[in-house]
């Protein structure tokens, strides 16, 4: 077991590159790598042991696609029309030119 230094490089996950990069270690607490330094951009965070974060854009996707899954129709989950007829219906129409 190597012991970790200030300035040593490490392979961690960018956030700001979306890959895993170098980085240089500028934090230890208890031996380990608490705040990093990408090689690549210069961005400090805190070590992430080169797991990316599930950002808030994968957990709609992911949440979606459950969505997708669960109603068993693909085609039907995409649409947001409301159902019953009501105000917005009429004014949709209204803006809409007259067919003959
Ligand atoms: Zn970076």
């Amino acid at each position: 077991m190597f012991e970790l230094r200030l300035g040593d490089v490490i392979d961690d996950y960018c956030v700001k590159c979306r890959r895993v990069t170098n980085h240089s270690i500028v934090s230890i607490v208890n031996g380990e790598a608490a705040k990093v330094r990408c090689r690549t951009c210069y961005h400090d965070h805190d070590y992430r042991h080169e797991q990316a974060p599930p950002s808030k854009k994968d957990l709609k996707k992911a949440e979606l696609f459950n969505e997708v899954l669960a109603s068993g129709q693909p085609g039907e989950a995409a649409t947001t029309e409301p159902a019953s007829g009501g105000p917005a219906e009429d004014q949709k129409k209204a803006r809409k030119p007259v067919k003959k």
